[in-house]
């Protein structure tokens, strides 16, 4: 199967005005961007928007400022960002089945914060959420993260039998301690999130549930994973992984809720809202309206699958076993060098990966025992199965010459006759 590339981000190529008033900035911005086109981005949580949504992202909007919601706002001169924020709005919902959409969020983790206090949550109340180093996200309860510094967190694992979530514990922990939320979504996991489980441990307890979709968001969107949609009460998300959108988030709820996120994300933990992000927002939503988003996100995870097949025929651990989604985590628990080592030594021979923690981690978050991989970027630059296997053989040829500098070249300029190959960005 081939497909045509995605359109990235010809536009936002340095332009002229930048060249003349800043080549320090200019010319990074230029490597940079070098760099992306000559290498393979592996990093999971990474993509290229299109040309259409970073115009959008570096139009004027960036001076508005609107503090409010559409027709409700606190600023003069709002009234054509009013109705640029309710298409961003109205396409959310369409796109995702939603009931409410706020398009708002700065990030991520802000999103999280303001979805945690539209549940209801105060300081020392119960929040439970899978454990950091077996996929979860900082904002899951991480003591280093206000959630783990807010809120009493109760972190549920995978199991070590099948390396998936342990619903048994979920269920255990839930009727123990009582949360008022439990949190499903995660930054490495490689399977489908079993929703309706989730939702009848929520029922049972009556806790509320949050989906965090920052990773998946994209593949919901294109028909490959589950929505959260009917089972969660919140759902946050990411605009800029999976999705293909600018940095920012956004989140959706059913209508009983509303308000309470509403009021948690403005005024609640931000000030004016981004109005070229709402409208790069906008712009991607309806690019993953589009029937070609269906075949992008079918693509991701195909190309995952490749990938992680020609990787175990090399001989690789993969945590579960393999992949259903966009990304695959390399286990490195018996091999004499950390995630860390491996990370860079892909980095020299052009393979741009991030280390990951595993479950049941004994390194340190710095060195680790993974590393995790996905395909969302590479798709987007038109890669398909066949570029994947070729990418797992390089990956078993680092690993079987980590610190060989000749053999690390040698591949790197293969590497680069590959991605130099690809749609550039
Ligand atoms: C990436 C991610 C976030 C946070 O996103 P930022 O934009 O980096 O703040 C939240 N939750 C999950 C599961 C993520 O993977």
């Amino acid at each position: 199967m081939t497909t045509t590339p995605l359109p990235t981000s010809v536009a936002a190529r340095p332009t002229a005005s930048l060249f003349a008033e800043d080549r320090a900035v200019w010319s990074l911005i230029q490597r940079d961007r070098r760099r992306h086109n000559e290498t393979l981005n592996l990093i999971a949580s990474e993509n290229y928007a299109s040309e259409a949504v970073l115009e959008a992202l570096a139009s004027h909007l960036n001076v508005k400022y609107a503090e409010g919601y559409p027709r409700s706002r606190y600023y003069q001169g709002v009234g054509i960002v009013d109705d640029i924020e309710q298409l961003a709005i109205d396409r959310a919902k369409e796109l995702f089945g939603a009931e409410h959409a706020n398009v708002q969020p700065y990030s991520g983790s802000p999103a999280n914060m303001a979805a945690y206090y539209a549940l209801g949550c105060q300081p020392g109340d119960t929040v439970m959420g899978m454990e950091l180093s077996h996929g979860g996200h900082l904002t899951h309860g991480s003591p280093v993260n206000f959630s783990g510094q807010q809120f009493k967190i109760v972190s549920y694992h995978v199991s070590p039998d099948t390396e998936t979530i342990d619903f048994d514990e979920v269920a255990r922990l839930a009727r123990e301690h009582r949360p008022k939320v439990i949190v499903a979504g995660y930054s490495a996991y490689p399977r489908i999130i079993d929703w309706a489980a989730f939702r009848r441990v929520c029922d049972e307890v009556g806790a509320a549930l949050l989906a965090d979709i920052a990773h998946i968001a994209g593949l919901v969107a294109g028909g490959v994973h589950p929505s959260p949609v009917p089972y969660a009460d919140v759902i946050t998300t990411t605009t800029h992984k999976t999705l293909r959108g600018p940095r920012g988030a956004l989140i959706l709820c059913k209508s009983q809720y509303a308000k309470a996120v509403d009021r948690a994300v403005f005024p609640g933990i931000q000030g004016g809202p981004h109005l070229s992000a709402i409208a790069a927002k906008a712009v991607c939503f309806r690019e993953a309206l589009q029937p070609e988003f269906k075949q992008y996100a079918a693509q991701i995870v195909a190309n995952a699958r490749a990938l992680a097949e020609r990787l175990l025929e090399h001989g690789f651990r993969l945590w579960s076993g393999g992949t259903d989604n966009h990304l695959l985590v390399i286990e490195l628990r018996d091999q004499p060098f950390t995630g860390a080592a491996f990370a860079k030594a892909l980095e020299r021979a052009g393979i741009i990966v991030s280390k990951s923690t595993i479950p049941g981690e004994t390194r340190s978050p710095w060195q680790t025992s993974g590393v995790r991989l996905g395909t969302p970027a590479l798709t987007s630059r038109g890669a398909v199965e066949r570029d994947m296997r070729q990418i797992g053989d390089w990956i078993a040829q680092v690993r079987d010459n980590l610190s060989e500098e000749a053999a690390l070249e040698r591949i790197r300029l293969e590497v680069r006759a590959l991605a130099s190959g690809l749609a550039p960005i």
